[in-house]
């Protein structure tokens, strides 16, 4: 991005819904035992209703409206008491009905804002509306033809879409991450992107800086992880800065990310929302909402991300920056909180999940819950650090073996020589055998010269094979200058 020009960044999330059964039908939509749908054998996870068949009819599923109800009471929207189903028309195989339930004109929610972390910073990301709506089933391609799999049909789904505030491909990112945190924090959706239930489309413009009209926008379909999304967004604001800067006109177009070659290509040239006719789904009555169904679910409300990262910094003393970490995803905060629960500190926990351990999470591209690492673990290293029995560097490397490995801290420890020596008898032997050594160095450190300090306590370290307790040997040294 040269200085010259501005993006202009709104993301549109399909974020799929975690209920038992679908939105208009009876069938599942999480199948019990841990499957997705998509595992499924093709087709056997559909009925009438979400087949598309003439003449069946849908009825809407109360929990999915509960969900979605959490979802933009928890981001400050305005909820609308009456929300309206809306057809909207478009041709493709893999909805066999000829449109998608969706929302209009009256969706749910409008007007809601989330909060993001850049840095120490935070920024007010505005939130258009959230709307709901059926998926679509899943065109699988092959080289000879295309079968279509509606396993996937009429699962819930809500739409969260921006306003276009957003203005870098990493702004992108952490409101996207701010957003996965929620939904999953609220437990209304697995946020699984892998298995889609977490999408994101990107409508990405870019302007000469400073100027109040927006730029004609590409829209980048259907990216599915934190990675791939700023990557596309990249790409794309060079693409487009590259076809301004050299008097071009950027296309309004619709356009895939290709992850092996980092680039966005051209899908197909944009329908404009009016050719999609949306009007009234005649099949299901407008959704009345009580103020006490919006009132139960306003108090069912967990204590939210930010309001967590304030009392963590306000009460446990943690810094801005570990609090907003911690608080980005379900996963991270409960891991603190057991870790906290079993006795260690609060602060040093923060450090090794803010430092070592998201650190390697984010080099292996996992959550927390999928590495081997247990809060036991890691409140027995706190405590064996505090307790000057392992020192802060041991300490790392006992963390990447149980990180490997799953075996208790204990035995990791001991089996890697890893326990600090704190027993007093055998540090003042080694002290004194290095003392003895170096006559001349002892008598200038008598003499007030404090920089051998650091000579004895590294001889002793050395003489220890690194385990003795740094912090005892200099107690023990400056008790032999004294005596
Ligand atoms: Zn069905």
């Amino acid at each position: 991005m040269s200085a010259e020009f501005e993006a202009v960044i709104g993301l549109e999330v399909h974020c799929q819904l975690a209920t038992d059964s679908k939105i208009f039908c009876s069938c599942p939509a999480r199948p019990p035992g841990g499957v997705s749908v998509s595992e499924l054998p093709p087709n056997a996870n559909t009925c009438p209703v979400c087949a598309g068949h003439p003449g069946a009819l849908p009825v809407l599923n109360r929990k999915a409206v509960d969900h979605a109800l959490r979802a933009g009471l928890a981001l400050g929207c305005q909820i609308n008491r009456t929300h309206v189903f809306a057809r909207k028309n478009y041709f493709y195989p893999d909805l066999p009905k000829g449109y998608q339930i969706s929302q209009y004109d009256r969706p749910l929610c409008e007007d809601g804002r989330l909060a993001i972390q850049a840095g120490d910073q935070s920024r007010e990301i505005r939130i258009q509306r959230i709307h709901m709506e059926e998926d679509a089933g899943k065109s699988v391609h092959s080289a000879q033809s295309t079968a279509v799999n509606l396993n996937r049909a009429g699962v819930p789904l809500i739409e969260i879409v921006s306003h276009p505030d957003l203005r870098t491909a990493e702004e992108a990112g952490t409101y996207l991450r701010a957003l996965h945190g929620i939904v999953t924090w609220l437990g209304i959706s697995d946020g699984n992107m892998q298995e889609g239930n977490f999408r994101c489309d990107a409508n990405v413009s870019v302007r000469p800086k400073g100027s109040p009209v927006l730029g004609t926008r590409a829209e980048v379909k259907n990216v599915n992880s934190f990675r791939f999304v700023e990557k596309a967004i990249e790409h794309e604001i060079s693409r487009q800065t590259a076809i301004l800067r050299s008097g071009g006109k950027v296309l309004q177009e619709t356009r895939g990310y290709d992850p092996d070659r980092d680039v966005t290509v051209s899908l197909r040239s944009k329908e404009e929302a009016q050719d999609y006719r949306y009007f009234p789904e005649p099949d299901l009555l407008p959704v009345e909402l009580s103020e006490a169904w919006i009132e139960e679910v306003r108090r069912a409300l967990p204590e939210l991300p930010a309001q967590r990262r304030a009392r963590y910094v306000a009460e446990l003393g943690l810094s801005p920056y570990d609090a907003g970490v911690l608080t980005s995803s379900a996963g991270l905060v409960e891991f603190f909180e057991r870790t906290v629960a079993l006795g260690a500190s609060a602060k040093p926990v923060a450090n090794f999940l803010t430092g070592e351990v998201a650190r390697r999470l984010n080099d292996e591209g996992i959550e927390i819950g999928q590495s081997r690492l247990t809060p036991t673990h890691l409140a027995e290293l706190v405590m064996l650090v505090q307790a000057g029995q392992v020192s802060s560097t041991g300490a790392k490397q006992a963390l990447g073996v149980a990180w490997q490995t799953g075996h208790a801290m204990a035995t990791i420890v001991d089996r890697e020589g890893l326990r600090q020596v704190s027993d007093l008898g055998e540090l003042e032997r080694w002290v004194d055998e290095v003392w003895a050594a170096n006559p001349g160095q002892a008598a200038e450190l008598r003499s007030g010269k404090d920089k051998l300090l650091g000579f004895f306590t590294g001889q002793v370290m050395k003489k220890s094979g690194g385990k003795a307790n740094p912090a005892l040997i200099q107690e023990l040294i400056r008790k032999k200058v004294t005596s």
